[in-house]
């Protein structure tokens, strides 16, 4: 059975005060509670020890949003898998909507990272995603298709369990628009398809497919149902403990 995984995408938001009072509210929150979910936050490198700080002795984990390939060495202004995991973050985003088109993160350049996380025996979430004119001119399919494959070339079969996709149409993402519980499970299942050609079926039942795009409590329930739904990776709503624990209060009454 796949554990829901709901996570939380903090972008450039929340510099440490702010960090940590929003970390110590779900840390108060959820005192006490356990939860067959697993709920992590990624803030922005410079709040992550004081998240790890705030979520100690609580079962909420913390991530980062990027990493470079590299372990150490003459690349200013990047960030290693080893200094991650000495603050004891456990997953990381790779390949965010926003990298890609910003920062110009390829294919390649998002397997590699995929690849490093992985190696390092950390948990990746890989974003992939269509844009507006790709679902337009019905090549999104092709577009996801290329992306995953590029992923899956990171891993193998035993990475399973430590490999998450979140299908984040980018045309949902920040927009308030969200992609329809339908189109979402047709992309999952479609997803899941391409990990079953690539890593045979087993494998592909352990990796999580995440839905991220405007994710909310209002709409929380009615995603997190469908069958190849295995969580949400949130941005805007969970910049507020109250609509992040919204969500995650939802995913723990579902628990499918
Ligand atoms: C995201 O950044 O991954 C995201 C899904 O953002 P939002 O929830 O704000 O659409």
């Amino acid at each position: 059975m796949r554990k829901y995984l709901i996570a939380g995408n903090w972008k450039m938001n929340m510099g440490p005060s702010e960090a940590k009072e929003m970390a110590d509210e779900l840390a108060a929150a959820w005192k006490g509670k356990t939860f067959n979910s697993e709920a992590l936050i990624c803030p922005p490198y410079v709040s992550i020890p004081f998240v790890v700080k705030a979520f100690r002795d609580t079962a909420f984990q913390t991530g980062s949003q990027n990493v470079h390939t590299k372990d150490n060495g003459a690349y200013t202004g990047e960030i290693s898998t080893t200094m991650l995991k000495e603050l004891t973050c456990s997953y990381v985003i790779v390949g965010h909507s926003e990298r890609r088109e910003y920062f110009g993160e390829t294919d390649e350049v998002v397997a590699a990272k995929t690849h490093r996380v992985l190696q390092e025996e950390l948990n990746a979430i890989v974003c992939v995603g269509e844009k507006l004119e790709q679902r337009k001119d019905n090549s999104y399919k092709n577009v996801v298709k290329k992306q995953v494959a590029a992923a899956l070339e990171a891993g193998d079969s035993n990475d399973a369990d430590r490999f998450v996709i979140a299908y984040e149409p980018v045309w949902a993402i920040g927009t308030g628009e969200t992609a329809t519980a339908e189109q979402a499970q047709e992309m999952h299942e479609y997803i899941r398809s391409l990990i079953t050609e690539t890593w045979g079926g087993e494998a592909s039942d352990k990796v999580r497919i995440l839905y991220g795009g405007s994710m909310k409590p209002g709409n929380a329930e009615e995603l997190l149902s469908q069958k190849d739904v295995d969580g949400g990776l949130i941005g805007g709503a969970s910049l507020k403990a109250d609509s992040f624990s919204e969500i995650l209060e939802i995913a723990e009454r579902i628990n499918k």
